[in-house]
């Protein structure tokens, strides 16, 4: 049914039903298709007073889509959904698009309810935004590609295993953390959360959780990992620098790039690993830290 469907809009699609949930509806009505097109495309609304419009929209927060995604199983769509995604592939047809973009889908909804496109005009929804955002193709979703910057520090204690990048390193020392305290993974979750816009890893992954406690923290990867996979987006680079003093990395970036990029799904190419040292400054200079920063770029 989706084949026509641009990526953009089966996000918005895959939304909808995130937004069903999240309002405990049984159905997935039109509003939380809006919802849905409202978090992908935020553009098409332009000049909405969504107060005015009396329509209300679910809060698709990081935590409610973390805990949305959770739910298992179907929701049926409500009558005026399914009237809508029928209606997408002729309104893209007629604006001469093969594909069906988030503005067509918007289209759509609308034409299959004519009060709440009346609700959303009067609140200033401009259908001349909308046509010439359905005309000019893709440019709705300005997804392509995006990058997002992670950054961890554990302190460092004996009594403790130093695992960085999912590999423990042989040392004296290692990071304090609730979970195996990997500060590389933690810069390189946080990096991917932040590209695909879904805040950070304490709100997917608290200490306060006991389930964390002591776990590896390529759990935290692999589950990133489906995320991503739920948001259509796919990791196209991830660059890192581990900050100690010592020992030396080199030798285990291989085997990190491995861990990492088998709990990614990704070929291991696409990770770079640096070091750096802190010329004895500081605390990571003293050796009672270690830090990481981690930048990755997705495109989607
Ligand atoms: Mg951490």
């Amino acid at each position: 049914m989706f084949e026509a469907f641009d990526e953009a809009a089966r996000r918005a699609i895959f939304m909808a039903r995130l937004a069903a949930i999240t309002d405990q509806s049984k159905t997935i009505e039109l509003v939380h298709l809006l919802a849905g097109i409202h978090k992908e495309a935020p553009v098409l609304f332009r000049g909405v007073d969504w107060a005015k419009s009396k329509i209300r929209l679910a809060r698709l927060t990081p935590e409610n889509l973390h805990k949305a995604s959770q739910a298992q199983g179907d929701i049926p769509l409500g009558a005026k959904t399914k009237r809508a995604f029928a209606a997408a592939p002729a309104i893209a047809k007629k604006l001469q698009s093969s594909r069906v973009s988030n503005a067509h889908l918007l289209a759509a909804a609308l034409s299959a309810d004519a009060r709440m496109k009346k609700q959303l005009q009067k609140a200033g929804l401009a259908q001349e935004n909308l046509k010439k955002s359905a005309e000019s193709r893709g440019a709705e979703s300005g997804r392509a590609s995006r990058s997002g910057i992670g950054y961890d520090l554990h302190r460092l204690s004996e009594k403790r295993k130093l695992m960085i990048g999912g590999v423990e390193v042989p040392f004296e020392k290692g990071s304090v953390g609730h979970s195996d305290g990997d500060v590389l993974c933690h810069a390189v979750c946080d990096a991917l959360l932040g590209a695909a816009g879904m805040g950070d890893i304490g709100t997917h992954f608290p200490d306060s959780d006991q389930k964390w406690r002591g776990v590896s923290s390529l759990v935290f990867l692999r589950q990133i990992r489906q995320y991503l996979q739920r948001g259509n987006w796919k990791i196209r680079h991830i660059d890192a620098v581990v900050v100690l003093e010592r020992p030396k990395l080199g030798p285990h970036f291989p085997a990190m790039r491995e861990a990492i990029a088998k709990s990614l799904g990704i070929p291991a190419d696409r990770i770079n690993l640096k070091a750096k040292t802190h010329e004895g400054i500081g605390e990571i200079g003293r050796g009672e830290a270690i830090a990481a920063h981690a930048i990755a770029t997705l495109e989607g």
